[in-house]
């Protein structure tokens, strides 16, 4: 999965604001995330460091819905967006 990271925040916000990010747990709509990484993938190559695009996001997903107390540190939040 490669999807720049404003990207991909964007998305998240869209999913949480429109209640289409689903808690695996109690199946209501989770109600915070926050980020806590970007991802940058190098490789070095001999001398070289090549940087590759990888960027998804990783973000701390936290149902938020009493009494469930569900939370997930993804970057395959993608799997709980419904369409
Ligand atoms: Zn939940």
């Amino acid at each position: 999965m490669k999807i720049g990271d404003v990207m991909s925040l964007q998305k998240i916000k869209d999913a949480v604001a429109n209640k289409k990010m689903i808690c695996p747990e109690c199946k209501k709509p989770i109600q915070k995330f926050e980020k806590y990484a970007e991802t940058i993938d190098a490789v070095r190559d001999g001398f070289n460091i090549i940087e590759i695009d990888s960027n998804a996001s990783r973000v701390t997903l936290t149902c938020g819905n009493e009494p469930c107390a569900w939370k997930e540190r993804s970057e395959y939040w993608i799997e709980y967006i419904i369409e």
